[in-house]
């Protein structure tokens, strides 16, 4: 089979998926803006094709796999990921149109709507139970030994740091050339840290004022790391994706200079409000980004552009965050609009 170059015919014409990757508009958000006196942007990275963040890095940690000859264009080949999901279906879509197959190992706790995604875009899905990284069933570990007994290529999003490559070489510069070189600040959570680490590093190259966010969900690691020095997690955050429990090869290196920590009803509360204000029903680490870019903007004080990160659908968790009995099982609130799902009176 043969693959074609990467080329994009015109503007707005790509000769294939992955010239489709990236390239995704920012879009002020007005609550937040308002809010804060500051301008803060959402990069829409659900508008990647494959619907989240995760397809710059799953683009990048297969053309470097062919770049090191672990994998060929154009013979059978087998990519093997632990992943929330995103990284999966990114992987499976990059895979397919290249002419492999994936083998996706997810924690069963991650949405069905991603698990059926995967399979939709033709992954073998292993679903194992959610077990800390320390446990050798943890699904990043089954997933290095699946790939071993397959001699199959292990993509390894949290350690390649091809993933925050990706970050480094089209998102950062992205961000910059939109803000016109004019942004304060990027925050976001991290899951590999390639987003939070790659973003960062770039905006500091162009500008070593730039400050950079750790916008954590409650309870995870490195929240606490970044401000304490110890790496503990005691959280239970109904977020996905994100909340990372070590410093990952993707992070090494990289310091956030401001750290918060976002609780779900904030994350959960602050959704509402983008759903209501600019019309997106986005997923739930967007929540936790957008209230983190806002705790950001209110460190800053009034007058600063801050970045954030807009990963995924809210289509993606339409059992979850969408769901009213899931909320209440939480003990998080529940807005209008799921709680009275009739017709408005009129
Ligand atoms: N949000 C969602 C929905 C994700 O799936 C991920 C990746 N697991 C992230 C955020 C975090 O991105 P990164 O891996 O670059 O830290």
């Amino acid at each position: 089979m043969e693959i074609p170059a990467r080329k994009v015919i015109s503007n707005n014409v790509y000769s294939g998926f992955e010239d489709a990757v990236g390239n995704t508009p920012l879009i002020r958000l007005r609550k937040a803006s308002e809010q804060t006196g500051c301008e803060i942007y959402g990069k829409c990275e659900f508008m990647n094709p494959g619907g989240s963040v995760k397809d710059r890095a799953a683009l990048y940690l297969i053309k470097d796999a062919e770049e090191r000859r672990i994998l060929t264009p154009g013979e059978p080949g087998v990519i093997v990921e632990g992943t929330a999901g995103n990284t999966g279906i990114g992987l499976a879509l990059v895979a397919a149109a290249r002419g492999y197959s994936t083998v996706i190992v997810i924690p069963k706790t991650q949405s069905e709507e991603k698990k059926e995604m995967l399979r939709i875009a033709g992954a073998k899905l292993v679903e194992v139970p959610a077990a800390p990284y320390r446990n050798p069933n943890n699904y990043v570990k089954v997933s290095g030994r699946i790939a071993e007994n397959l001699g199959a290529f292990w993509a390894q999003q949290f350690d390649n740091t091809a993933n925050r490559r990706a970050h480094i070489e089209t998102t950062g510069p992205e961000i910059w050339a939109q803000t016109n070189g004019e942004v304060d600040a990027f925050s976001c959570a991290v899951g590999t840290g390639g987003t939070l680490a790659g973003v960062g590093m770039f905006l500091k190259s162009k500008n070593h004022n730039v400050k950079v966010g750790l916008t954590d969900p409650c309870g995870a690691a490195l929240y606490r790391y970044y401000t304490t020095g110890e790496l503990k997690s005691e959280g239970n955050s109904i977020t996905e994706g994100i909340g990372q429990g070590r410093v990952t090869g993707n992070l090494e290196g990289f310091t956030p200079d401001l750290s918060f920590e976002i609780p779900d009803d904030e994350a959960i509360a602050v959704l509402n409000d983008i759903l209501k204000y600019e019309g997106l029903a986005l997923g739930s680490s967007s929540g936790t980004n957008v209230a983190g870019a806002i705790r950001v903007a209110k460190a800053l004080g009034p007058g600063h552009t801050v970045v954030t990160v807009l990963c995924d659908l809210g289509q993606r968790y339409g059992g979850k965050i969408y769901n009213k009995q899931f909320l209440e099982s939480k003990e998080l609130p529940v807005p209008d609009f799921l709680r009275n799902p009739g017709l408005p009176d009129n």
